[in-house]
């Protein structure tokens, strides 16, 4: 188990390099108790800081799966979500419209989705868990609040996810930008709640944040600043590269039913076997055809006719939480 020290802050490396189903999480060491932020590491990882610390409270970044699976192995720390999704951590259905499932699954493959979510085993566990999170309450975006002693501000981020936040804890200059991962997957809007426009405004916003630590959620672990703003803009370009497939495969003429089969996020094998890839690929293009739109490209009609051979209804290729406010501010 790899862990970084900045002051009170343990920063620790999940399992096989942090990639998903695993991230690296965070330790806040205070006097009586600790914190914990983000809650997948690792089953041993986890038992391991649950035995080490005394965690009072876990704060949750957004719903992914990836960042929240181990908080059934604190039963007595308090847990903490940002508002806009807390209703998706306490409501499976809730979730599942939130990932944009209902826009590509017939209502009985929803269903039987559904089922199989309420319930899963951690990664390298038989044990059972709820999916449905036992969180207490949400926390404030973009306000400062003490955690175990050491002072935390929950940035709101949105674009990843329309709750994203980025746990910054401005006295130990550590930015936790968590998704913003710098991987060469790129960046990742695929949910119903993702935004692109909002992803790449909010990647620019982390560089305006007085922070030397930069930790990612997956693989490549903590950096400094200036290494992380070199790597965005390699990270960031990945959007345009996918916009260059998307372009040039409708201005060739070719079928939209062949759009899913061109690896613009996932390869087919893997869009195959799990369908979770195939639905991110899916609203992945949607997203990507939406704003191609909006920016005068003349795709309305390939737009349309890529829904129809698809089956995707484009009501539910879109969610908000229904506390919009706070999502545009
Ligand atoms: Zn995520």
């Amino acid at each position: 188990m790899s862990i970084i020290k900045v002051g009170p802050v343990e920063i620790i490396m999940g399992e096989n390099d942090s990639r998903a189903p695993f991230s690296t999480c965070m330790v806040i060491k205070g006097k009586d108790n600790s914190a914990l932020i983000e809650c997948g590491a690792g089953m041993e990882a986890l038992l391991s800081i649950r035995k080490q610390h005394n965690i009072k409270r876990i704060y949750l970044s957004h719903h992914h799966f990836d960042h929240t699976w181990g908080v059934s192995l604190f039963p007595d720390a308090e847990k903490f979500i940002n508002p806009l999704d807390l209703n998706k951590a306490l409501n499976t259905e809730e979730l599942v419209k939130a990932q944009g499932f209902p826009a590509v699954l017939e209502e009985a493959e929803l269903k039987s989705l559904l089922d199989e979510q309420h319930h899963f085993s951690p990664p390298g566990s038989d044990r059972v868990f709820e999916r449905n999170l036992d969180i207490r309450d949400s926390y404030a975006y973009d306000q400062e609040f003490e955690v175990s002693g050491t002072s935390v501000m929950m940035i709101h981020s949105p674009g990843h996810t329309e709750g994203y936040c980025c746990p910054y804890l401005p006295e130990h200059g550590i930015l936790y930008v968590g998704d913003f991962d710098l991987t060469s997957f790129g960046p990742f809007y695929c949910d119903a709640d993702g935004n692109i426009d909002l992803f790449i405004r909010s990647a620019q916003k982390t560089l305006e944040i007085d922070a030397e630590y930069i930790v990612t959620a997956h693989q490549k672990g903590v950096m400094r600043k200036a290494e992380y703003k070199r790597k965005l803009i390699d990270y960031l370009a990945i959007i345009e590269k996918r916009e260059q497939v998307i372009k040039r495969f409708i201005k060739n003429g070719r079928p939209p039913q062949e759009l899913t089969k061109q690896s613009i996020f996932y390869y087919e094998e893997q869009t195959k076997r799990n369908p979770f890839y195939l639905k991110s690929e899916k609203l992945g293009i949607v997203k990507h055809l939406q704003r191609l739109i909006h920016q005068g490209e003349p795709f309305d009609e390939f737009y349309q006719e890529f829904l129809l051979v698809q089956n995707i209804k484009e009501k539910y290729t879109t969610y908000q939480s229904g506390l919009g406010k706070v999502n545009n501010q």
